[in-house]
């Protein structure tokens, strides 16, 4: 089978380093990789009007946000396909169909969409639109039959959701929809990296991100003031690696190399754990080293989003072209899934003979 990829961020905000570790990074990687037949990235936008339906504002301004984000952490529009999801009607189309396969307890049940709603203060009037976003989230990958979601470990719950439905449809209908599998970063920091203020995870809705586009300065200035381990108060104080933000970041971000370049005294991480572990060594200098591995990973992007700013309606253009060959994927998909749902009538030439026959026979009676 050809394995196709689709995956998306929703257009609340500019990309943060959590997304680039989460998913971009691999992304690009895959991209790059020659593996795939077919890649989809598409920006999520009627997922974000489901709790910002009273802000579309802030959802259109951010949609050429995220597409400088895309480009320039090196997805190529030659390579990979971004596209906008409002869009796809068809889309919508598979989501009315699908709503018949998802119980209301099944949906009460997702742990991604119990946490958000707790996040967002919801309680009792949640929209439904929220509430069904696994639903849609279902279309958005089976339209396009991917094989493969690169995603931070929030979404696990999604995919599963989207096999369930790939696997009741395909048995009560017909085999059409392919089950997709999640994949998920190697390390434990990059499948949910924590904001910058230890909260469990960085999110645009929570204020604790350094963004992709952030400048060298606001970066520096996030990292040094970045929570760590409040027991560690004298540099000589044993410190602690659990729940220490600062080294969950190295572990996401830093590589051999970079000790020799900023940080020689180190052979590798395992070497600074081990001493900040005994006692002895200062937060502030891992501080430092985080910020000269964070930056040197951030330059190049911030330079080539530098470089695409200067041609914004060509980044439009990507994106309408985008959309074009993603909304006739998508309308591939739900012909066969309509020919399968047995409501095609007008293309299927024997039903209208048989109750043509059937009716002229009465006739004859
Ligand atoms: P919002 O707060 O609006 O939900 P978000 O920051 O959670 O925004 P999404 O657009 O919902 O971002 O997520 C897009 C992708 O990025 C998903 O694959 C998600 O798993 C991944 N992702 C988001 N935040 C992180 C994170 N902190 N660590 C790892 N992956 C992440
Ligand atoms: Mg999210």
């Amino acid at each position: 089978m050809d394995k196709i990829i689709l995956t998306g961020d929703r257009p609340t905000g500019r990309l943060h380093v959590g997304h680039y570790v989460g998913s971009l990074r691999r992304r690009v990687e895959l991209q790059n990789s020659g593996e795939y037949k077919k890649i989809f990235i598409m920006i999520a936008d009627a997922q974000a009007l489901t709790d910002n339906f009273d802000n579309p504002e802030k959802v259109r301004e951010n949609i050429i946000e995220v597409a400088l984000d895309y480009m320039s952490c090196g997805l190529d529009p030659a390579k990979s396909n971004l596209f906008i999801q409002s869009q796809i009607p068809e889309l919508c189309e598979m989501t009315t169909y699908y709503m018949n396969l998802v119980t209301v307890s099944r949906l009460q049940r997702n742990p991604t969409v119990k946490n958000e709603i707790q996040l967002r203060n919801f309680e009792t009037s949640i929209p439904v639109g929220f509430f069904s976003y696994p639903i849609s989230q279902a279309s958005d990958i089976t339209a396009f039959k991917a094989t493969t979601v690169p995603v931070g470990d929030d979404q696990l719950p999604m995919i599963e959701q989207t096999r369930e439905i790939v696997h009741k449809f395909n048995s009560i209908y017909a085999p059409v929809l392919v089950e997709p599998e999640a994949l998920l970063p190697e390390t434990e920091a990059c499948r949910r990296l924590p904001g910058t203020d230890g909260q469990a995870k960085m999110s645009k809705s929570l204020n604790n991100c350094i963004y992709l586009a952030d400048d060298a300065d606001d970066v520096r200035k996030k990292i040094m003031s970045m929570y760590t381990d409040p027991l560690h108060l004298l540099v000589s104080d044993p410190g602690h690696l659990e729940g220490n933000t600062v080294f969950t970041y190295l572990d996401a971000f830093c590589r051999d190399e970079h000790f020799q370049r900023y940080l020689p005294d180190y052979a590798n991480l395992d070497e600074l754990k081990a001493h900040y572990q005994r006692g002895g060594l200062g937060d502030v200098k891992v501080k430092k080293f985080l910020n000269n591995v964070v930056q040197e990973t951030l330059e190049p992007i911030r330079q080539r989003r530098k470089e695409l700013e200067k041609d914004i309606p060509a980044v439009y253009e990507v994106l309408k072209k985008g959309c074009e060959v993603a909304r006739q994927e998508a309308a591939q998909t739900l012909s066969e899934m309509k020919r399968a749902m047995r409501i095609n009538y007008f293309e299927d030439a024997e039903l209208i003979q048989a109750q043509a026959a059937k009716y002229s026979g009465q006739a004859a009676k």
